[in-house]
């Protein structure tokens, strides 16, 4: 995994009430297509950074945040006032995926590839030359 070279990262919400902070590296920088990124968003894709969820820490806020899991056990946590998309996780997992685009500080990454592009929306080209996978990226496709 090609991780970045900052010892910490913070992120935050669109209303600024929910702050998050991450030590350590991040890494495994890749793009989501899949149809719950793409509803919990409201956009064509979700990229996302990934960190062990014993360095993910919520700064303020905490109690502002609220958790949705989808029927494929993945959790979402988002910001109760504005709604932004903060995060997601699966309980079995000690990773969390973190919404690159609520991060504050500068990230030294490019997505590695895509995910779940056999959702992907129709109305957008995947131009970056990256490799996609159909579904996740250990699947072999
Ligand atoms: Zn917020
Ligand atoms: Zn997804």
């Amino acid at each position: 995994m090609i991780a970045s070279k900052q010892t910490h990262h913070e992120g935050s919400c669109l209303c600024g009430r929910v702050r998050f902070r991450v030590e350590g590296p991040v890494g495994n920088m890749s793009s989501c297509h899949c149809t719950d990124c793409r509803k919990h968003s409201g956009a064509a894709f979700v990229t996302y950074v990934e960190a062990p969820k014993r360095a993910f820490a919520y700064v303020k806020g905490d109690d502002l945040i609220q958790t949705h899991q989808a029927e494929s056990g993945t959790t979402r946590a988002f910001c109760r006032t504005c709604g932004s998309t903060l995060a997601c996780y699966v309980d079995s997992d000690d990773l969390i995926e973190i919404a690159a685009a609520t991060l504050d500080t500068p990230i030294d990454l490019r997505p590695e590839y895509h995910i779940y592009v056999r959702s992907k929306v129709s109305w957008f080209d995947i131009q970056d030359g990256k490799p996609q996978h159909r579904t996740t990226s250990t699947a072999g496709s």
